[in-house]
């Protein structure tokens, strides 16, 4: 027999893309060296009983902003207690910034104490100084870049020149464009026209009516149409109602490469939430209507969205101030596989075999990190997830580890808990702590093979 494993994963369930099975994992160093129905013979240095858990591949959040209440150390601690292994950050390069240093400064501070692998986006929003530098940034490992269609006063926005420039650039290195898919200077118009009338301490239906879906749909659409002429793959951030589905749907009907992301927030949560919870719930796109859910929930079943991100964005507000002031985004990393599993599969939505397609295969195929990462298979990183179905959990704030200091899923129950984790054979959450150290994480480039089509 040959060398033995480092240890064995026993008596678990198995989810793949493909399928759910009883399978013993045995890992070796820092990849998946055996799977099969029962490996309890094969020599091993250690044995871990996990009979009855699933064993999900090592969950990837592509979408998270760590430069807010949560630093890149303080994500990947958060991130591991929820269940993922693999983190894609938005670097931002606000106005005057260099986008090349502010890649290199986040890529050295991952490099020093990210506790997760991970990769970078770079983000534009200055496109006319920040698109030149597209090419030498993606020597660095960072090939997917997003540009703002939305926030025009705030000055972040890129217009269809510079966009179309970046696209040329991406396309002709093996690179992807993503855009935030709103119409700006719409809603500009929008928020001036309603806030006399609709604005003050409770403006949620000034939030929403400033907002609507028909300019997310029309965003897409250019986008869309802009990726096609620049032969450009393009990966659509945050959808969030159905509408922005149409132009989704039938690009990806004509073979398209496009891909499309939805975040477990808008499969979850309505604009109602702006009621209750004010300006904490001031996130952009905005939360829409139960039909808008159910319609998320359905074209991810039915594979118009591939993949289910948090857009983790953890900011201080005060909840009821002007809400034109307040800034957008919300935490969601710890939530967002507990909170998809229990929305999606426990109420029958989704099977398990697609959540793990949404939130490990898929982000691993698009992003080019397939099979190394989202999937377990002999050969591929032992990043692994040990997950109890049977585990309720009321979710409270102040047990979670962001420094947010709230969650939009205050006093929820999920059924469903991750208990362990491992990163390429390393114990990430080993009995309820994460012991993975700052630094731990490796950098990963993106795209060294082209986008493939997700499942
Ligand atoms: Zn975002």
């Amino acid at each position: 027999m040959s060398e033995p494993l480092d240890f064995i994963l026993t008596g678990g369930l198995l989810v793949s893309g493909e399928g759910v099975r009883r399978a013993d994992v045995g890992v070796r160093g820092e990849t998946v060296a055996a799977i099969a129905p029962d490996l309890r013979d094969y020599p091993a240095r250690e044995v871990i009983d996990v009979t009855g858990l699933y064993l999900l591949p090592g969950a990837i959040d592509v979408h998270v902003h760590p430069v807010y209440e949560d630093d890149v150390e303080a994500c990947s601690r958060v991130a591991a207690y929820g269940g993922i292994t693999t983190l894609l950050h938005f670097v931002y390069a606000r106005t005057g910034e260099s986008l090349l240093e502010q890649v290199q400064r986040m890529l050295e501070d991952g490099q020093a104490r990210s506790r997760l692998d991970f990769g970078l986006h770079g983000g534009l929003f200055e496109a006319p100084r920040q698109v030149p530098e597209i090419p030498r940034v993606m020597e660095l490992g960072v090939r997917t870049f997003k540009f703002f269609l939305a926030y025009v006063k705030q000055q972040w926005y890129t217009d269809d020149y510079h966009l179309l420039w970046a696209m040329h650039l991406l396309a002709e290195r093996g690179g992807m464009a993503m855009v935030h898919a709103e119409n700006g200077g719409g809603i500009d118009y929008l928020e001036d026209r309603y806030w006399e009338e609709l604005g003050g301490p409770n403006a949620a239906h000034f939030f929403s009516i400033s907002h609507p879906p028909a300019l997310e749909e029309e965003a897409i659409f250019r986008a869309i149409c802009m990726a096609e002429v620049a032969d450009c793959p393009l990966y659509v951030v945050h959808v969030t109602s159905a509408r922005a589905l149409r132009p989704l749907r039938q690009a990806r009907a004509e073979g398209r490469r496009v891909f499309a992301e939805t975040c477990v927030q808008y499969l979850t949560l309505t604009e109602e939430m702006l009621r209750t919870c004010g300006a904490l719930a001031k996130i952009g796109p905005p939360l829409r209507t139960n039909a808008d859910r159910e319609a998320l929930w359905q074209a991810l079943a039915d594979g118009t969205l591939s993949v289910v991100s948090s857009d983790h964005a953890p900011k201080r507000k005060a909840p009821f101030g002007d809400l034109r002031e307040q800034p957008y985004g919300a935490p969601g990393l710890e939530t967002l596989l507990v909170v998809t599993h229990d929305e999606g599969v426990n109420r029958g939505r989704i099977s398990m075999v697609r959540l793990v397609q949404v939130l490990c295969e898929n982000p691993a195929r698009i992003f080019g990190l397939y099979p190394r990462k989202g999937t377990i298979a002999v050969g591929s990183d032992a990043d692994i997830v040990v997950f109890d179905p049977r585990r309720e959990v009321i979710i409270r704030a102040e047990e979670m580890h962001s420094g947010a200091g709230y969650t939009l899923y205050e006093g929820r129950p999920v059924l469903g808990w991750p208990v362990m984790s491992f990163q390429r054979g390393h114990r990430v959450l080993w009995e309820g702590v994460v012991v993975a150290e700052p630094g731990a994480g490796r950098f990963l480039p993106l795209l060294e093979q082209p986008p493939a089509t997700p499942v």
